[in-house]
């Protein structure tokens, strides 16, 4: 995606709680009753919000006037009142009069803003007459709960919106693919007005972290995790302390993760932090892609700069880079990606690094800080379980160590061919159980097995784990699967995915940046995993 950055025009000078960015975080104030909004208005000024979206019908009973008064009154943050219809996915039911007369109320009561919807925007100025204070804004806006239009579609849609007389536009559309976000954050570098544009759901995220990359006038931030106006919405917390909000700018570079399933992944709390500390105009978010292909012919530009990618996509991911690090070539799969200036994608491996180097260190503990020459690895039966990027990674690394390698996986076709690969023997899934030729192996499990949210599945029986000296499990969430508790239940030595994923890390974080990793910080901040 080729974006200029233009000086565009900037959100109104709301002069709290700004950054590099002027882009407003507005909380959603959803509540049965006026004292408990007022009590999450405060909630939501303590938690760094700039301003609040009162709304209206959320209330079980108004009272227009006294209740109206009351919110603007005690509010300590600036207002925008909305009265949200069911037909544009609110809760408010009753007739358009009384709905106009509380927004024309909240208006010559001090609301900073209202909100109408497009829909209803000429009949409310009829409504109105037009009048209203200079204070007040008024955003027009438009939801598509269904799919994201074109983006001639939604230049056309700004243009109505704008002849309806909005002060400040606003859209949101819905994400059928995180490249529907795209045409969003085009729309809203070139508007000419004041703009929020979101795009819903998980795949749309980006759009409500990069606004002030792009311009937007605001986005929306929940005061709790769940308890969302919009799907998709992030925490306040999420946006000022995960993603650094208030530090994005026209000239942040973008990096994350790519996946599917994506959202546990611990990378944007890694990278967002060292990001800060070391002073990097970058942020990290989560990518949630079904389409690795895509995503890069639409992603483009080098503002996105950095990947990681993550399950399913490390091998898809490989065969879209322009040059990629040899190992990675014999494993077969990266799990990092860079863009170049020149807008060549380079693909390299940092998982094998970091799987191997935390078992040569554990297997180091387990043998009473025995001092070798050679690896801990050489001459061990090292099971893999799985075939994938991890998987390859696992038995490409142990080959590489002097390890006698054997593969089991559920795609008996991909153990086989992972075990040629690495000169190993292939095993089925079920096969496992009943797999011991001799004592003291080693076991990995490289499949999400076990993994968040099904944490009660495991690979293999408690039984058979007696016959291994480690146990070794990629998933980082959670931090000791039922694989590795059962493990450590008979005797065996563990090794957590979060070892794993702080070695890779550190790696991956040097590639983005050229800095060396904050070794310390990043250990510092997996100890609370
Ligand atoms: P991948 O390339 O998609 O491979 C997934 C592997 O898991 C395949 O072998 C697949 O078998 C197997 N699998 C998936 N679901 C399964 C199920 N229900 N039953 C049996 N086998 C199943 O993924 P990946 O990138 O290698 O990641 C695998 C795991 O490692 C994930 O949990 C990931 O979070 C973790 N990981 C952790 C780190 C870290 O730093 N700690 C780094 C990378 C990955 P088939 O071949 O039969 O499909």
């Amino acid at each position: 995606m080729e974006i200029a950055v233009e000086s565009g025009v900037r959100p109104m000078e709301m002069g709290v709680g700004m950054g590099k960015n002027q882009t407003l975080i507005c909380a959603p104030i959803m509540a049965d009753t006026v004292d408990q909004m007022v009590e999450l208005m405060h909630k939501a000024k303590f938690k760094g919000a700039d301003i609040v979206e009162v709304r209206l019908d959320h209330l079980k009973s108004l009272d227009p006037r006294p209740d109206i008064e009351v919110l603007i009154r005690q509010c300590p943050l600036p207002t925008l009142f909305t009265y949200r219809p069911t037909w544009e996915g609110g809760e408010y039911n009753g007739d358009e009069d009384s709905r106009f007369e509380a927004l024309q109320l909240a208006m010559e009561l001090g609301a900073d803003h209202i909100d109408i919807e497009l829909k209803a925007a000429h009949d409310f100025m009829n409504f109105t007459s037009g009048n209203k204070p200079e204070k007040c804004k008024i955003i027009v806006s438009s939801h598509n709960y269904e799919y994201t239009p074109s983006v001639e579609d939604l230049g056309n849609l700004v243009a109505r919106i704008q002849g309806a007389g909005a002060d400040i536009v606003k859209f949101a559309t819905t994400a059928l693919d995180i490249t529907d976000v795209a045409r969003v954050f085009q729309i809203t570098i070139h508007s000419q007005v004041p703009i929020i544009a979101m795009v819903m759901g998980e795949r749309g995220l980006m759009s409500r972290i990069l606004c002030p990359k792009f311009g937007g006038y605001l986005t929306f931030g929940t005061l709790e995790e769940g308890k969302v106006s919009a799907p998709g919405q992030p925490t306040i917390d999420e946006l000022i302390s995960l993603y650094n909000f208030r530090s994005i700018d026209a000239d942040t570079k973008v990096f994350g993760i790519i996946g599917k399933p994506v959202s546990h992944s611990k990378s944007p709390k890694l990278y967002n932090r060292a990001f800060k500390e070391d002073g990097v105009n970058g942020v990290f978010v989560h990518l949630l892609v079904d389409d690795v292909n895509k995503f890069f012919d639409t992603y483009s530009s080098p503002d996105f700069s950095g990947f990681s990618c993550t399950i399913p996509h490390k091998e898809v991911a490989l065969a879209r880079c322009d040059e990629v690090d040899p190992v990675a070539k014999s494993i077969g799969a990266v799990n990092c990606l860079i863009r170049r200036p020149d807008g060549k994608l380079f693909g390299c491996n940092t998982d094998y690094v970091g799987a191997i180097s935390s078992i040569e260190i554990g297997l180091q503990g387990s043998q009473n800080g025995a001092t070798h020459t050679g690896s801990p690895l050489a001459g061990k039966l090292f099971v893999v379980i799985g075939a994938g990027g991890a998987g390859k990674a696992l038995a490409y690394g142990a080959k590489e160590k002097g390890a006698r390698v054997v593969i089991a996986n559920r795609s008996y076709d991909r153990a086989r061919d992972l075990a040629e690969l690495v000169g190993g023997q292939a095993l089925t899934l079920a096969e496992l159980n009943s797999f011991h030729p001799e004592t003291g192996m080693i076991l990995a499990n490289t499949t999400s097995i076990g993994m968040q949210p099904k944490i009660e599945e495991t690979p293999i029986s408690k039984e058979a784990l007696r016959n291994y000296e480690l146990v070794f499990d990629a998933i980082y969430t959670p931090k000791i699967t039922r694989l590795l508790r059962e493990a450590q239940e008979v005797g065996s030595k563990i090794v957590t995915g979060v070892e794993m994923f702080i070695g890779q890390a550190y790696e991956q974080y040097e590639r983005f940046t050229g800095l060396p990793a904050r070794k310390q910080l990043f250990r510092d901040i997996m100890a609370d995993y």
